[in-house]
């Protein structure tokens, strides 16, 4: 059975990079009929908060990846975390080390001094034949992981292929601090041990810190997981995203009015391709997706295509949970939809226009209420002359026995023939004056929609 998960540590929002992280490990377990595991990493307990652990389950929940179990907490494991240290100690995997602050201190600026690269001389690190230190008063001890002091680590990554790590390369990892808390890279080792993970996929950044948990793993008896580290995502500028200069957090995302479908799609294609295959669902993906098939080099951020693919998917969204999306944005604005058309009947018209939902919404606003129209629209298209046409126009409007797009329609080509002017020369000076704008969807739908005597009312206003 593959199982896989999500592991985000809870010290800010939930970025982009985290989401396609979990997205990639969600459609790998939904792909396989696996399962899929949440666990947030809280062991860092100065930068970790709840405010954090709810974003990262608010976020989680309105893209829609669905975790099958969890979320855990690495807080609530700590017992575990203590009686494999126990074990460890016991089985001669990890020893006590009493160096001080300001031994480690010393013995850097030695080392540094010598020119060689600054690391922990092992010196508690019990040998044969070796003399270890007395213990010193008053110092509480770590644990320190007994690293193989020759041999690779090497593991067949899924997506940047053989990784070799020479373990002279690796220090005796501090697995507990001195008052008994497990260190970040051990509680990993533990939780995917014992949460059975088979597939471990991940940013790359964590590169350096696979081979250390896999001596850990081996250390334990633990089978290995498959390793798959994903490249990092940079910005349209070719930069690593920063907080500050780009939107990183989902939430952003849906203040932008982007769907979350729309973005889980974008991510999916970043970094990741099924041919030119650029539109599709979640089903379609999880269908094509394969390890294989991610590409080991970073990808670049689009906002553009970001927006292009959201274009595509409200256009085939379920119209009443568009509607349910762009209500709260029209009432923020403070419109009323009570007196007016159906909200999902706007949408069906507006839509095919907008690449988000703060579009939609400014595009359903004249359906409820007159907008205001912009002074060029107004000297460009309401002419004396032309405001004496549309009273013409709203005369026969008012003669109409039935109000439907077709009969509103079906006035346009005589009244053009009668004023002997072309089409535009109606068209935009009604969008205008029922409107307050030139750009809407086909005019005669849009005044349907409208209803007769409010049609009327604004053309008399
Ligand atoms: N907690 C780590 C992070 O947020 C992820 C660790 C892992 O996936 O192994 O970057």
């Amino acid at each position: 059975m593959i199982r896989t998960r999500f592991a985000p540590s809870p010290t800010g929002f939930l970025h982009i990079g985290g989401v396609r992280t979990a997205l990639f490990s969600w459609a790998y377990a939904r792909k396989h009929q696996g399962v899929f595991v949440l666990r947030i990493e809280d062991t860092d307990l100065e930068r970790s908060t709840p405010e954090s652990v709810k974003a990262i389950l608010d976020g989680m929940h309105w893209v829609g990846l669905d975790y099958d179990e969890g979320p855990f907490y690495q807080t609530h494991r700590f017992d575990r975390y203590k009686a494999v240290i126990q074990q460890l100690l016991a089985d001669g995997h990890a020893y006590l080390c009493y160096c001080s602050k300001e031994e480690l201190e010393t013995m850097r600026a030695e080392q540094e001094a010598r020119g060689e690269k600054p690391r922990y001389d092992r010196r508690w690190r019990p040998e044969a034949g070796k003399t270890l230190p007395p213990v010193p008063q008053g110092i509480e001890p770590v644990v320190r992981f007994k690293t193989p002091l020759t041999g690779v680590v090497a593991w067949d990554d899924a997506v940047k292929g053989r990784i070799e790590i020479g373990n002279q390369e690796l220090d005796d990892l501090i697995i507990a601090r001195p008052d008994g808390s497990p260190t970040y890279n051990f509680c990993v080792v533990v939780d995917d041990w014992d949460m059975q993970i088979t597939h471990v996929i991940r940013g790359d950044d964590h590169v350096n810190n696979t081979p250390r948990q896999i001596n850990i793993l081996q250390a334990l008896g633990a089978p290995l997981p498959v390793y798959a580290h994903l490249p990092m995502i940079l910005n349209e500028d070719g930069q690593k995203m920063s907080k500050r200069r780009d939107a990183v957090s989902v939430v952003d995302y849906a203040d932008k009015g982007i769907l979350p479908e729309a973005l889980l799609n974008y991510l999916a294609r970043l970094g990741w391709g099924h041919g030119d295959d650029e539109f599709f669902d979640m089903p379609q993906f999880i269908e094509w997706f394969d390890l294989q098939d991610v590409s080991a080099s970073a990808s670049r951020f689009d906002g553009e295509k970001l927006l292009w693919l959201n274009a595509q998917h409200i256009k085939c969204a379920d119209l009443q949970r568009l509607a349910d999306l762009v209500a709260p944005r029209l009432a923020a604005e403070g419109i009323a939809l009570a007196d007016g058309p159906a909200l999902t009947e706007v949408l069906s018209l507006t839509r095919e226009r907008v690449q988000d939902l703060n579009a939609l919404a400014r595009e359903a606003d004249y359906f409820y209420r007159k907008r205001e129209a912009a002074d060029e629209d107004v000297a460009k298209h309401l002419s004396d002359e032309s405001r004496a046409r549309m009273a013409r126009f709203a005369e026969r409007l008012a003669a109409l026995p039935t109000w439907t797009a077709e009969s509103i329609h079906e006035l346009f080509k005589p009244f053009c023939a009668d004023e002997g002017i072309k089409m535009g020369l109606l068209g935009m000076p009604l969008r205008v004056l029922v409107c307050g704008t030139a750009q809407t969807p086909s005019v005669d739908a849009v005044l349907a929609l409208i209803g007769k005597d409010e049609v009327l009312r604004r053309m008399k206003g």
